[in-house]
């Protein structure tokens, strides 16, 4: 159902006044986490200030150390929809288990399933069965073809709005935290008829490669790009090392303008 073949028009998934898939580019920004009402305050307004619609954050955090933070949980969900409607922002966070979507649907816009989710079928299935966006997120270890199968449970369970997520793979690589597999966002734009996201923050883990690599999701066909954004990075409680601080989000955000208008790109 996923498939080209079955449906040969572009998805196009309408959140809060943005149209992800239309044919320019839409943005995810936000912390990696949500820490407190202050610090998603912060966040959003400068969303806002850019123009953008959307703002995500984590308040189920799948950390790989069960000694690290684990985010707030409903209660940082209540916080970031809080900021979110003060300045008319959807909200885009993860959800980890079925358990957690039915209260959690009360504060979030887009559902997202992270990449270590990506084949939990149980969830895939959970999220096929509500009438909201899902943005599904590349395995790190996933195939193209495993990542169009896990977005099929999805559909195949009666929810078509989907977005896609690459977040880089894992490979021998280390000069990256992930490899970013730029070459599957045309792939995916080809076999499939849903709309494409890169994270630029997961995939490189490197916040002077941010910019670069979301001029080449751009160049290369991508529907948006998600990138992490907090106001004090040196502190934050989860992906220090790669969030923008706001000052380096709104220079980062107008380089990235200035680039689409230079090669004519739609913006
Ligand atoms: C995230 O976006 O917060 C996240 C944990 O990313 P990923 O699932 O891609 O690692
Ligand atoms: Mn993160």
């Amino acid at each position: 159902l996923v498939s080209r073949k079955k449906k040969a028009e572009d998805t196009i998934v309408s959140v809060n006044g943005e149209h992800i898939g239309q044919g320019t580019p839409s943005f995810i920004f936000g912390p990696c986490a949500v820490e407190s009402q202050e610090q998603v305050d912060q966040v959003a307004q400068a969303i806002n200030a850019k123009g953008l619609k959307l703002i995500r954050g984590g308040a189920y955090k799948p950390r790989t150390s069960p000694y690290d933070f684990q985010g707030l949980g409903l209660e940082g969900l209540k916080m970031l929809k809080k900021a979110a409607d003060q300045y008319k922002l959807g909200v885009v966070s993860e959800i980890v288990t079925p358990h957690h979507l039915e209260e959690a649907l009360d504060y979030v816009d887009i559902v997202q399933v992270g990449a270590r989710n990506m084949q939990n079928f149980e969830l895939l299935k959970a999220v096929g069965q509500i009438n909201k966006p899902v943005l599904l997120k590349r395995g790190m270890s996933a195939t193209v073809d495993e990542f169009i199968k896990a977005a099929e449970y999805i559909i195949a369970n009666g929810n078509d709005q989907i977005i896609l997520c690459e977040r880089g793979i894992r490979t021998y690589e280390k000069a990256t935290r992930n490899t970013l597999d730029i070459s599957a966002v045309p792939i995916l734009k080809q076999e499939t008829h849903l709309p494409v996201f890169v994270d630029v923050t997961h995939s490189t883990g490197r916040r002077d490669l941010l910019l670069p690599a979301a001029k080449a999701a751009i160049a290369i066909g991508a529907d948006g790009v998600m990138a992490e954004v907090h106001p004090d990075p040196a502190v934050a409680l989860s992906d220090a090392q790669q969030q923008m601080s706001l000052p380096q989000f709104d220079e980062y955000y107008d380089s990235l303008m200035k680039f689409m208008k230079q090669y004519e790109l739609k913006v």
